[in-house]
């Protein structure tokens, strides 16, 4: 390799990016995994533990779907809380497109995944009366603001290798599929994430550019006949994008990345012409049982301080509740932790992604709006290196 590609693939990292920064305190929820079903309610539950799956060890464990009343709760709680400019708090929920089509796959002795696209409904035997509705309705009323996370959430090579290998592993895959639950990540992690392989050598973990565009351009027809739009943002399932990744969404028009906790950077725009954002903080009550809302708004403020936008990352089985009941208490916390940032920060303004890409690209948003004033200057930094992190997309 010659010097110059090896200062590009090396030093790329080190030289200067421009990143945006704002002069009022800017407040953004992300939240993963919506329309994802897992565990099929009690009924799954008691068909995997007759099945001698022992249910209860990691929170995700009753990871279910969300239902009509857990949106309305949530809808509820983000109309009671307004920014400086009288906009209601609004959660940007990344969608995943598809779930399994579990009886035509039964059918094929589970040899092969079909799925069934989310905007032709859930799996059957799923109940969610109103779901679609209360999707709608909070999008409607601008309290939530739907966003692309994927096709399917695990890596389909790598489940399909495994069913291929009839080993353990596919055991247990039959075992969930036959209680209508997709997977659960922490017992069978070498499922990996929709565009990463984590069973492949490190340098070819990432799917190939031709695959990523082919489920990226599925997930995004989904999409659209989902919410009749286009998405403008998106969140690769466990933060495992790559570039092929970003030049995919860009091609497919998502104008902002998102990206897990743990670098402090400013927004910044990437080569593709694509915001890259990161999260500040999990806010997760279900994993978390030492969750501090002292501690989150320390990180927020902190943020705040440095002319950065504060995103708070809160997952979509925080607000769960049919199998264990995990959104009264987030929500409750939820509601102490936004109370407590409009009280220290009167001038706070929440936004959602494409309002930032729009702050960032042409001073204002929504487009056309004068109200909401926001100073944003563009200055060099250096990419810090990222410190730990414990959530995964
Ligand atoms: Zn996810």
């Amino acid at each position: 390799m010659n010097l110059f590609k090896k200062l590009m693939r090396h030093g790329g990292s080190l030289l200067p990016i421009h990143g945006y920064y704002f002069d009022r305190p800017l407040l953004l929820l992300q939240s993963d995994d919506w329309g994802r079903a897992g565990l099929r309610d009690h009924e799954g539950a008691q068909q995997l533990q007759n099945d001698g799956l022992h249910l209860g060890e990691r929170p995700y464990d009753f990871y279910t779907l969300e239902t009509a009343q857990d949106l309305a709760a949530l809808s509820q709680l983000l109309k009671r809380h307004h920014d400086a400019s009288g906009r209601p708090a609004c959660i940007e929920m990344n969608f995943i497109l598809a779930n399994l089509d579990f009886p035509r796959m039964a059918s094929e002795d589970f040899l092969k995944i079909y799925l069934r696209a989310l905007p032709d409904g859930l799996p059957d035997a799923w109940q969610r009366p109103g779901l679609f509705e209360a999707y709608r309705e909070g999008i409607d009323a601008g309290v939530f603001f739907p966003a692309l996370h994927g096709q399917t959430h695990f890596c389909q090579q790598a489940m399909e290798r495994e069913l291929a290998s009839q080993g353990e592993r596919s055991k247990l895959v039959k075992t969930l599929w036959k209680s209508g639950t997709p997977y659960i990540h922490w017992r069978m992690p070498w499922i990996g994430y929709e565009y990463w392989d984590p069973e492949n050598r490190n340098s070819d973990r990432f799917l190939s550019a031709e695959q990523q565009h082919a489920a990226i351009g599925a997930a995004v027809g989904n999409f659209a006949r989902m919410f009749s739009t286009l998405p403008r943002s998106a969140c690769a399932p466990g933060y495992r994008s790559d570039e092929s990744t970003h030049k995919t969404w860009a091609h497919f028009g998502v104008r902002v990345a998102q990206n897990g906790p743990g670098s402090a950077s400013p927004p910044h725009l990437d080569r593709f012409g694509v915001l890259q954002l990161y999260r500040t903080l999990d806010f997760e009550p279900a994993l978390y049982e030492d969750l501090s809302v002292e501690h989150s708004l320390e990180a927020i403020r902190e943020n705040f301080r440095q002319g950065l936008p504060a995103i708070v990352s809160v997952h979509s089985i925080n607000f769960h509740s049919t199998v264990k009941d995990f959104r009264t208490g987030t929500l409750s916390l939820l509601d102490e932790l936004l109370s407590a940032v409009e009280a220290k920060f009167p001038s706070l303004l929440y936004l959602h992604d494409g309002d930032l890409y729009d702050l960032t690209q042409t001073g204002t948003y929504p487009p056309g709006a004068k109200a909401n004033i926001v100073g944003v200057t563009r200055r060099a930094f250096r990419p810090g290196s990222p410190r730990s992190k414990r959530g995964s997309g």
